[in-house]
């Protein structure tokens, strides 16, 4: 039986972003039963992180680091100085991933999270691949992996499939680049989590699970069952964290990149309790099934064989 770490995303629980809050988050998450709590690093220098770190030491909670790149600072830009900024940005949140504890820095890193007006070129992945080797290998110094998240359309231009991700990875060429799920995004763009997970190829190294509003898990069209089926199925265990976001629980800035214009709920305590409860019951009812089904597989399969051996009877020897 796998033991994923059960994480929520930081930004759950607080709507503005400092140290107090950052150590409140921990603090909230580890009183919730969490695993992990995955702080934002937009910005590094937003919090004390040695703060942060004696916090997380108090609570003995996991601690994982995300971003999603701004337009001047995208790694995947043709403009050499843009994504030079974008790789210096990435190259400062990795350090700061090690100072807090973090071994996976995950996200939107490979592109400019957020609407683009047209298709990225060949110059654009030859950019990210580029640069993201260079950010691995510094990452590699300190243990640490990077997760690039598989977005929706509306949110990159780049890396919008786990089949994607996966050829990206094999560009970048480094042991320690991750492929990073989201159901929220897969529920857009794949064609089911079973076929996203095994596009992964064995490198999927982080998961987000949200809901197709962003709002509680099992209120929308998300198939949370069938991908902790699919991650059984690959025995992933890695991270499993929880991702929802609400217009009036963010701050405006965050509202305009997300494109948050609905207040979906308001009590963020409440929402993560529900949360990790429903993800705890579905990895037992995920365990359950697995094995139920492997006893009505063999079931399955003896009938479908006497079954169709039926028609085919008269006709057989
Ligand atoms: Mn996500």
């Amino acid at each position: 039986m796998t033991q994923n770490q059960l994480g929520v995303h930081a930004l759950v629980l607080e709507r503005e972003w400092d140290t107090a809050a950052a150590v409140r988050a921990v603090r909230t998450a580890a009183g919730l039963g969490y695993d992990l709590v995955e702080l934002p690093m937009f910005a590094p220098d937003a919090i004390d992180l040695a703060t942060v770190r004696r916090a997380l030491d108090e609570t003995g909670l996991a601690v994982t680091c995300s971003l999603g790149l701004p337009f001047d600072r995208d790694i995947s830009s043709a403009d050499p100085d843009v994504a030079a900024a974008g790789e210096a940005l990435l190259a400062g949140v990795v350090d700061a991933a090690r100072s807090v504890g973090a071994e996976v820095v995950a996200g939107v890193i490979h592109s400019a999270m957020g609407k683009h007006p047209r298709p990225a070129t060949e110059r654009n992945w030859e950019a990210a691949a580029e640069g993201l080797a260079r950010v691995a290998d510094r990452a590699a110094g300190s243990g640490t992996r990077l997760a690039l998240e598989v977005v929706n359309r509306y949110e990159s231009n780049l890396v919008n499939t786990a089949a994607t991700c996966a050829a990206l990875i094999d560009a970048i060429g480094r042991d320690n680049v991750v492929v990073h799920l989201d159901t929220y995004h897969m529920n857009i763009e794949e064609r089911s989590p079973a076929e996203a997970v095994a596009a992964c190829g064995g490198r999927l190294g982080y998961v987000h699970v949200g809901e197709s509003a962003r709002g509680y898990l099992g209120s929308g069209s998300v198939d949370l069952a069938g991908l902790l089926r699919a991650l059984h199925h690959v025995a992933y265990a890695g991270p499993i964290t929880f991702e929802a976001f609400s217009r009036n629980r963010v701050t405006p800035e965050l509202a305009a990149t997300l494109s948050l214009w609905r207040d979906i709920w308001d009590d963020p305590e409440d929402l993560a309790a529900h949360a990790l409860a429903t993800l705890r019951a579905g990895l037992r009812a995920t365990e359950a099934r697995v094995a139920g089904d492997g006893a009505g597989h063999r079931g399955e399969l003896a009938t479908g064989g006497a079954a169709s051996s039926t028609p085919s009877g008269p006709a057989s020897p």
